[in-house]
């Protein structure tokens, strides 16, 4: 079930991933911020690492995934943002969208808007996800 998440919730994560990559960003190394928020009203941050070896570089939204699975076992992710160094919102690349169908399928997306941003719901980004092809039991998570 898809919830709503307050402007405000969406605003403080904002706020929280723009001051990460302020402080954290730098060229080859951290690009990207991310913040995701739980239903237990938790916030949870992850930075993008950059690798020499182009395809372990891993973006910010596993990172604040993985830090929401730790922090808030058993919370339901609810939304996602992430930012580039200028501050600007990105959305997920299509990999970090295969994980969160995964990690969090009925999240709510930031994504940029010129009011600000706008929420989606993971599922109008990824309508089939992967791993929907693959099960037969008709469960879309
Ligand atoms: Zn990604």
């Amino acid at each position: 079930m898809t919830e709503t998440v307050a402007p405000a919730r969406i605003a403080q994560a904002l706020e929280a991933a723009r001051a990460l990559i302020a402080v954290h960003g730098a060229e080859g190394r951290h690009h990207i911020a991310a913040a995701v928020l739980s239903d237990d009203g938790a916030m949870h941050l992850g930075i993008s690492l950059e690798s020499t070896v182009r395809w372990a570089s891993i973006c910010a939204e596993p990172g604040a995934v993985s830090r929401a699975m730790i922090d808030a076992p058993g919370a339901a992710i609810i939304a996602t943002i992430a930012v580039n160094r200028d501050g600007a919102i990105v959305p997920p690349c299509s990999r970090c969208r295969e994980l969160l169908a995964d990690f969090a399928p009925h999240a709510q997306i930031a994504l940029p808007d010129p009011a600000g941003w706008r929420l989606v719901a993971l599922a109008s980004l990824m309508p089939y996800p992967y791993k929907g092809l693959l099960r037969f039991d008709g469960d879309q998570a």
